[in-house]
């Protein structure tokens, strides 16, 4: 990894965009020419459209060190969004820092599922309430709550700086009034009843930690990924308390790859209320990535 990145002062875009892709290139970063453009945009506040319009402009001071910067920490693999602080989520730009989860697409498969149910079951105008464990960024609450615009929320999170930042995405979103938010670990300490509980629970197994991608090993925080010896621990206290939790609604949890029979087998032995047998959804690259379920008193 070099650590004096190229000095960009005074040159054309168009060639600094070169530079920046022969140098994502050769570190192996995925899709340099869009790596370089998103760069170009971090550093320069253009769009793509005006980056391609004025690519003879000359790069100025200012715009040139916040490239170095970006480029530095981009080709020691730190994620984009998080060299932005901002990632996109269903349609909206959530902030995001060291303390959360960067918000991933598969995740969005999470909310399609709730909208689908809430839709099939009575519609978008009822007053439902939800609880999302481990909440992060805020990334599924908020987007349910910005959906469901009649619907209120409690989030948990046992990191203080993570209810932090989603205490800023509700307010940047508009549903801070509908959201209240609990320091806590799975449901411990959640005694009010509610309609929906989500969860992207912690789920990678503790000793395969070490192995993942360096973007998501160094830079994701470890409460939000370690989900125990099998993986599986958040499930299961979550399972213990969710049929008081939820007395009569929906469960959807999302899983790790092959998690998906297990996690089902949890909630169907734990939650004496359940009302017939865990269903699945497959995220956009085919993998099984949510486990749902229903309680009925
Ligand atoms: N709920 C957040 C998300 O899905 C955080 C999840 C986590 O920290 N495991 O992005």
């Amino acid at each position: 990894m070099p650590d004096a990145a190229p000095d960009f002062i005074g040159h054309p875009l168009s060639a600094v965009r070169r530079t920046l892709q022969t140098l994502l290139n050769a570190a192996r970063i995925d899709d340099p020419p869009r790596e370089a453009r998103l760069l170009l945009e971090v550093a320069t506040g253009l769009t793509a459209e005006l980056l391609l319009r004025d690519a003879a402009r000359l790069l100025r001071d200012d715009e040139a060190k916040r490239l170095s910067e970006a480029l530095r920490r981009r080709l020691a693999h730190e994620p984009l969004s998080r060299i932005k602080g901002e990632r996109g989520f269903y349609g909206r730009t959530f902030a995001v820092s060291p303390a959360v989860l960067d918000p991933r697409p598969e995740t969005e498969t999470l909310i399609d599922l709730v909208l689908q149910w809430v839709d099939e079951t009575g519609g978008r105008q009822r007053p439902l309430s939800i609880i999302d464990v481990g909440t992060g960024s805020g990334c599924i609450l908020i987007t349910l709550l910005a959906e469901l615009t009649h619907a209120t929320g409690l989030a948990t999170d046992l990191s203080p700086d993570a209810i932090a930042i989603a205490r800023a995405n509700a307010a940047r979103h508009g549903v801070a009034e509908r959201i209240a938010f609990t320091q806590a670990r799975s449901l411990e300490g959640v005694d009010g009843l509610a309609d929906i509980l989500v969860s992207n629970p912690p789920y990678i197994p503790s000793a395969d930690i070490a192995a993942l991608d360096p973007g998501v090993r160094d830079y994701d925080p470890l409460l939000a990924l370690d989900g125990g010896p099998d993986g599986l621990t958040v499930y299961r206290d979550i399972a213990a308390r969710v049929g008081a939790v939820v007395p009569s609604g929906l469960i959807a949890v999302e899983v790790g790859t092959g998690q998906a029979a297990d996690v089902a087998q949890i909630l169907t032995n734990s939650v004496e209320n359940r009302a017939g047998l865990p269903w699945t959804r497959k995220d956009l690259g085919g993998h099984v990535r949510t486990v749902a379920m229903l309680t009925q008193r």
